[in-house]
């Protein structure tokens, strides 16, 4: 799959030397935003029309927006667009940020990939100590499952060889800018914050993944600091944030079998401050009486657990194809 999608960016890097024209070969869109038939024309894909979704395909790849909404999928997992792709003219189109930041990192790892391996991962259990974090109907605490979850990731990376150090390893409760003091004080070249999800409706359902929202843009919905769109030192690992946590959403989805609600934006403190990559993953909801049970269970936090070390395993395998 790897060589099939290595000659496919050896083809688009001629297609985008010089992605700065992106305006001037579409001059019918406003500036900062992109028509989805030149995102279709440089990826060599064909469109089409799916309900209200707009697909992009070709050989190896599947691009799907739905249209007025902010809701994407790249091959079947979902990413959540800064802003909603509109209709300018007769054209689709979605902000120029979100094909630079997200689309394009993803579906051409390559090309964006950190040149330096990364050593050192740091898990955050999130909560701890005298925050319990979020709660459901049979009082399974958030602060506990997330603790035994990030153990097993930790497990998981070192039967690999890779170095972890965790942000806390029992019930106590380091501030949020103490965990991130700390990744940068360890020296930290990834970071991943674990966390059980607590809702109002228990219907709420299903596991996500957040990366720092771009400069100037807003959270995917309510969450981390709604309004606030200020430039963040994490900021400057959009790119690797992007094919990061879509690494970990993809295989968190399918090991855990609960439904995809995305790869998300917000400005949690402990993302939009790590000094490296970082994500933070929420692994179903507490409030949602099927996911309480599911995460009170040993065999669904090890599922969780495997899915979430796939995804950094597969973080590390695109970034050693991509110094090749
Ligand atoms: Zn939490």
């Amino acid at each position: 799959m790897h060589s099939i999608t290595r000659k496919l960016f050896l083809y688009n890097v001629v297609l985008l030397a010089g992605c700065s024209s992106v305006k001037t070969v579409e001059a019918k869109t406003p500036a900062g935003t992109v028509s989805l038939s030149y995102v279709a024309r440089l990826y060599s894909m064909k469109t089409s029309m799916f309900g209200k979704n707009m697909v992009l395909q070709n050989k190896y790849n599947k691009l799907e927006v739905e249209t007025n909404s902010r809701r994407a999928w790249i091959n079947g997992v979902m990413v959540w667009l800064h802003e909603p792709c509109r209709k300018h003219g007769t054209q689709w189109t979605i902000r120029e940020v979100d094909f630079k930041k997200g689309i394009d990192p993803i579906l051409r790892s390559y090309a964006y990939a950190p040149k330096a391996m990364p050593r050192l991962v740091v898990i955050d259990p999130g909560h701890g100590g005298k925050d319990s974090g979020a709660s459901g109907p049979n009082k399974v605490r958030e602060k506990e499952v997330v603790l035994d979850i990030s153990h097993r990731v930790r497990k998981h990376l070192e039967s690999k060889n890779i170095q972890v150090k965790m942000t806390r390893s029992g019930d106590t409760y380091p501030t949020l800018d103490q965990r991130s003091a700390y990744t940068y004080k360890v020296g930290g070249d990834l970071f991943l914050s674990i966390h059980a999800d607590g809702a109002a409706s228990p219907q709420a359902r299903g596991v996500e993944t957040f990366i720092t929202s771009a400069s100037g843009y807003d959270s995917s919905n309510y969450y981390g600091q709604a309004g606030d769109k200020s430039s963040q030192r994490n900021n400057e690992h959009d790119a690797a944030n992007a094919i990061l946590g879509f690494s970990i959403q993809s295989n968190l989805v399918k090991a855990s079998k609960r439904d995809d609600r995305g790869l998300r934006r917000a400005r949690f403190s402990v993302i939009k401050k790590a000094p490296c990559p970082a994500a933070l993953v929420e692994c179903g909801f507490l409030t949602n009486p099927t996911e309480e049970s599911l995460l009170n269970s040993a065999s669904y936090r090890e599922s969780v657990a495997r899915g979430i070390a796939n995804g950094v395993l597969g973080y590390f395998t695109l970034v050693k194809r991509a110094r090749k």
